[in-house]
């Protein structure tokens, strides 16, 4: 399991409704830890009021609930847990379903209705109201997140998804049980349920109301992430700027949370602002404690500390369960200065950290974020940061310095 991940938010029922685009993103607000619930729950208000329970909407006296029941997990690879890489079951959190069936007197079998697995257990609860009984019942998952995240099949570009066993006949609830997604697409899964991590504390730092990662976006019109995996995929652990914009990842990458977690840091840094990146010369072979450029070195550790500010330590886990600390620590034997990825990450992790200058999170940091381009640490730290209320001197200017950045 990851480090520290936040705590779990209140349990919700978890049924779903097919709802419009926006309404199914505000949705995905409700899957926010509990610091954010309160906010959410004034989305979630209106929301509610004007949603039907299925997909009928006619309220007849005859209507019944056909329910199935369950809680999804996924056994992957842990690299988090070491280069012997164990494997691990877990809830795959907020991962789309549909509900399909045939309703008595239709001749096919369609989508009745449809969710997101539970933010917090996985579990699921897919009900439809329908006037009789419904025959051939099955819940279809796919590898996606509402409209906000989804992974695709680098080859046929389309999602992953899989059945549950069809029920027969089903006039009420039927419990599923613990349903394992099938082991060649598992890893999808874990993406889709990793970026939970990253999504969240985007969104608690997003003081817009948008239920998009960032607050460039309104409801409606939010950017989704695209990741790229497949089970055989030899190319990869990189973001594609400027080509498809997706996160494209090996079949190993994705036994890392913390690489899957950087990755998408790159696409938020570029989300952030507003669909670009500084120039970061001499990036090819970035490593941690080599200097590259200041840009370089800028982009990098914010990927760096996003993943591992997301996961609640201080790690880089690579696919094959080597990892690297973000060490506060002037005599590591590292390149010094902030040109250097390793210092840079290690820099804004102390920043966002509990006891740290910045109140204790990195929420202030991604609004100047949304609000301006910093080219390199340099910019960010002492122009963009005095602009935005935060410190540059006192304990700030101490772990700068404590990360060998002399300024
Ligand atoms: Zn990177």
């Amino acid at each position: 399991m990851e480090q520290g991940p936040p705590p779990p938010p209140p349990a919700e029922p978890a049924i779903g409704h097919r709802t419009s685009r926006s309404a199914r993103a505000t949705r995905a607000r409700r899957a926010l830890p509990a610091t954010g619930a309160a906010a959410a729950l004034l989305l979630l208000g209106s929301l509610t009021a004007s949603c039907s329970d299925g997909d009928g909407g006619g309220n007849t006296a005859r209507e019944r609930r056909v329910c199935l029941t369950g809680k999804l997990t996924y056994t992957h690879r842990d690299a988090e847990a070491g280069p012997e890489l164990p494997k691990a079951t877990s809830v795959a959190r907020n991962a789309n379903w549909e509900l399909w069936g045939r309703p008595q007197g239709e001749r096919r079998v369609r989508e009745l209705n449809a969710g997101l697995t539970d933010a917090g257990n996985g579990g699921f609860r897919a009900c439809a109201k329908q006037p009789d009984q419904v025959t051939d019942v099955y819940v279809k998952f796919r590898s996606s997140s509402t409209d906000l995240w989804r992974v695709i099949n680098p080859k046929s570009r389309a999602q992953y998804t899989f059945d549950t066993r069809h029920t027969a006949r089903a006039d009420s609830t039927v419990a599923l049980g613990t349903v394992r997604v099938p082991a060649d697409r598992a890893s999808a899964w874990k993406i889709v349920d990793s970026l939970n991590e990253l999504y969240w504390k985007a969104s608690e730092a997003n003081t817009s109301g948008s239920a998009c990662w960032t607050r460039r976006q309104k409801n409606g019109h939010c950017d989704e992430l695209t990741v790229t995996w497949g089970p055989k995929a030899t190319d990869g652990g990189y973001f594609d700027q400027g080509g498809t914009n997706h996160i494209v990842l090996t079949a190993e990458d994705a036994d890392s949370r913390h690489t899957v977690l950087h990755e998408a840091g790159h696409w938020l840094q570029w989300q952030l602002y507003g669909r670009s990146l500084p120039d970061s010369p001499h990036c090819e072979e970035h490593t941690f404690e080599l200097a590259s450029s200041p840009g370089c070195a800028w982009t990098e550790a914010f990927a760096d500390a996003a993943a591992a500010y997301a996961l609640g330590d201080r790690r880089y886990v690579y696919g094959n369960g080597e990892s690297v600390e973000l060490r506060a620590d002037s005599a590591t034997d590292w390149d010094q200065g902030d040109d250097v990825q390793g210092r840079v990450g290690g820099a804004l992790l102390d920043l966002w950290a509990a006891d740290g200058p910045d109140g204790g999170d990195w929420n202030r940091t991604i609004d100047l974020m949304s609000r301006e381009v910093s080219e390199d640490f340099y910019d960010y730290f002492t122009e963009d940061r005095p602009r935005a209320g935060l410190d540059t001197t006192g304990p700030a200017l101490d772990i700068v310095h404590d990360h060998t950045i002399d300024y």
